[in-house]
């Protein structure tokens, strides 16, 4: 059996599907001839062509024609005459397929990225694809199509990013295990929001378990039974039916109000990454969105998105909801969600560095070009705008101060806009301390346990040797959530809870005794949420 942590709740029993980690260093790659090397390009090129026309067949039916277009476009820009004639002289120059490949793509990937249209930064991120491509092709490495895994496949990988997850088909696989990452990683959110069981920080998982083997994924206490007995199968096997039937049971809290039993009523909303998880939440039963993480927008692309596109996605939002509360957070990179395009510099301690608010106030160009979408999109619902990682008054002001700027020229423009209320998360000691003036600032709090956690306890969220410290329920923690609520209940306004801990059944009697006013948690957490607090008292 391997220990790991356990992520994301279910059983999930299938075989091991391994997801390499591709490695497209090339530097080892000797030149040999022109001939030679234009003749691995070329066997290159015509392997990715079959390979594509493979994946747009089947693109075509699991997505659609027009998804599939989009890699057809692949070959044509492949077949492109100049870019085959310079990948050709940089090879008579005497580099290798490789590195020739590369440096044309590159070059072609810088051509398009920096033009201002959208069309053509596409273009940029399907030369980065075909580059890749071809670098895995030439080094003889195989590709792992995560979307085409058989039915009742485990995933194995040392760390799924957003995109690779995006591929997960959830009624194929039937868990997840990964080398890093704790019960906060991004991954294992995801893993939550697609109901997939998960165990991360399961030690060199992807070299102790091999491809096709027998596994049983304990999603709630990170264990993984390798080779599992007959017995231990029937045992898991029931375990699950029990598990899916208390999620079915959980079903009559749909559509109901979050009230406790002396009739004290409060507001289960659902976190969300993307603006489609807005119907996760409504399919959920939840009453608004209490966290829209905005920087999946950012990641995974070349370029920031433009203000169009980040109003496009926050209106979209603000209309799903249809009136419903939309609390929006403006921009949190840096610690463990880097963005290249970004270019944040290499920091010791990035948790500690250069990272969410205070980026955003030195890239005031960038922080407007959200907030001018926010405000703009406020016209549309009810849509509350949240600063991250807040530790000082400062921070609060400087961007009331850039809100103001951004209301002047939506104003002058004549474009249509709302005043978004403004409130900050509760996720650093500081802000918990100072929350008494904090609360005099703004209109509402939400506690974001995750990185309060660790910050208070001086610990690193995804670190196996310290996780026995990450502990919402050590005092340190309990106390600056308590002070947190009492100082937002004497000053009126808004309190509420977006970390994980929101959906702990056993912290649940705690917040509600202290008053929290919301508890926004991952969509498939909200009807368990609602039904701990029916039965608080
Ligand atoms: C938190 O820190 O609790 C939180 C909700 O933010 P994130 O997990 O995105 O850092
Ligand atoms: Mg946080």
């Amino acid at each position: 059996m391997l220990q790991g942590i356990g992520a994301s709740q279910g059983y999930g029993i299938g075989k091991a599907v391994i997801i390499e980690d591709l490695s497209l260093d090339y530097s080892a790659v000797k030149y040999t001839s022109a001939e030679e090397e234009k003749a691995r390009l070329q066997k290159a090129m015509e392997d990715f062509t079959v390979e594509t026309r493979v994946m747009v067949e089947k693109l075509k039916s699991s997505a659609g024609e027009k998804e599939a277009a989009i890699l057809e476009g692949h070959l044509t820009m492949l077949e492109d005459p100049f870019m085959q004639s310079q990948m050709s002289d940089n090879i008579d120059a005497g580099m290798t397929a490789e590195a020739s490949a590369d440096t044309v793509c590159t070059m072609f990937y810088e051509m398009f990225a920096g033009v201002d249209d959208e069309m053509m930064r596409q273009r940029a991120s399907d030369i980065k694809d075909i580059k890749d491509s071809l670098l895995r092709l030439l080094l003889g490495l195989n590709n792992i199509d995560i979307s085409a895994v058989p039915k009742g496949s485990v995933l194995i990988a040392k760390d799924f990013t957003p995109s690779m997850t995006s591929q997960i088909n959830k009624e194929n696989v039937v868990a997840i295990v990964t080398e890093v990452g704790g019960v906060t990683s991004h991954s294992a959110i995801l893993a939550r929001a697609m109901g997939i069981p998960a165990a991360l920080s399961v030690l060199n998982a992807t070299s102790v378990i091999s491809d096709g083997d027998s596994l049983i994924v304990d999603g709630f206490k990170g264990k993984v039974y390798t080779s599992p007995s007959d017995d231990e199968v029937a045992e898991f096997t029931a375990k699950q039916k029990a598990y899916l039937e208390d999620k079915e049971g959980l079903k009559v809290y749909f559509g109901k109000p979050s009230v406790t039993k002396s009739g004290v009523v409060k507001k289960v909303y659902g976190n969300i990454g993307k603006a489609e998880d807005a119907q996760n939440v409504i399919q959920n039963g939840g009453e608004g969105i209490g966290l829209f993480r905005t920087e999946f927008l950012f990641m995974d692309r070349d370029r920031e998105p433009t203000e169009e596109e980040q109003f496009e996605a926050y209106s979209t939002v603000a209309k799903a909801m249809d009136g419903k509360e939309v609390i929006i957070r403006t921009l949190d990179i840096g610690g463990d969600k880097a963005i290249d395009y970004l270019k944040i510099e290499r920091e010791e301690n990035p948790f500690l560095g250069f990272r969410a608010v205070r980026y955003c106030l030195k890239n005031k160009d960038l922080y407007k070009k959200q907030l001018r979408a926010l405000l703009r999109a406020a016209y549309y619902g009810d849509v509350k705008i949240m600063i991250p990682l807040v530790t000082s008054l400062d921070e609060v002001k400087g961007v009331k101060d850039l809100i103001e700027e951004c209301v002047a020229e939506l104003e002058a423009e004549g474009t249509p806009y709302k005043r978004a209320p403004l409130g900050v998360m509760i996720e650093t000691p500081s802000a918990a301390i100072i929350s008494d003036l904090l609360a005099k600032e703004v209109e509402f709090f939400s506690i974001g346990t995750n990185d309060l956690t660790g910050y208070t306890m001086a610990v690193d969220r995804g670190n196996a040797n310290v996780s026995h410290l990450y502990d919402t329920f050590q005092p340190a923690v309990l106390r600056a959530i308590e002070m947190t609520i009492k100082n937002a209940k004497a000053a009126g306004i808004m309190v509420g809870m977006c970390g994980e801990a929101a959906a702990d059944e056993n912290l649940i009697p705690k917040l509600v005794e202290w008053g929290l006013d919301e508890f926004s948690v991952t969509p498939s957490s909200i009807l368990a949420t609602r039904r701990a607090i029916c039965e608080c008292e």
